[in-house]
């Protein structure tokens, strides 16, 4: 009989931004509750977000949740890339690092995601990270679909993917934890002087 454990995901936010923060952990768990339901060994998701870099112990996954693209802590430290909402990279070889992000203004919009949108950007990422899949991913649809594909009113799970996340989560990658070095912090002025809720 396997002993049942939460699923730990952390939000992390090295730049320290203002946002609703706790919605946002509530939308993240509930794509995850998917996923969890279809494995053994897990029972429950807990989702955090966190200013300060967390001690992560083996199979929890962290996503970096930057203001913008240009912020990019992923592509300056671990390695080259990114796409308009997110990116995702890995180490082939070695200690088989991976890391992930997430952007609250993706490439080309002027407004800020909600975070209803923006959980599904980081459950995309997340995707990429778990099942350790690079472009292949967008073929799968749904949630795994790129950006230009993706309708966040009507995009849905598949079970299928939700099954091949289940069976990926016990052999998931080490998380890079180092996205706290690279992080440019914003100034109050830079991002939330369009948003009449003062970032809340
Ligand atoms: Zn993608």
């Amino acid at each position: 009989m396997a002993n049942k454990r939460p699923f730990h995901v952390w939000l992390a936010n090295p730049q320290e931004l203002k946002y609703n923060w706790s919605e946002l952990c509530k939308e993240v768990a509930g794509h995850f509750v998917h996923v969890t339901r279809e494995t053994d060994d897990y029972d429950s998701v807990i989702v955090r977000s966190t200013m300060t870099k967390p001690v992560l112990h083996a199979n929890e996954l962290l996503v970096y949740v930057l203001a913008a693209k240009l912020h990019s802590v992923v592509d300056d430290g671990f390695g080259p890339g990114g796409g308009p909402g997110g990116y995702t990279a890995f180490q082939r070889s070695g200690s088989h690092l991976t890391a992930s992000e997430a952007y609250m203004h993706p490439v080309g919009e002027e407004v800020r995601l909600k975070p209803r949108e923006l959980a599904i950007v980081i459950f995309h990422e997340a995707m990429h990270n778990i099942l350790q899949e690079g472009d292949e991913l967008h073929r799968r649809g749904g949630m795994a679909a790129d950006a230009e594909h993706m309708n966040f009113d009507t995009v849905k799970h598949r079970k299928a993917d939700d099954r091949d996340l289940a069976r990926a989560l016990s052999r998931m990658a080490p998380q890079w934890l180092d996205g706290w070095l690279y992080a440019k912090p914003i100034k109050k002025v830079d991002l939330n002087s369009d948003d009449p809720l003062g970032g809340l």
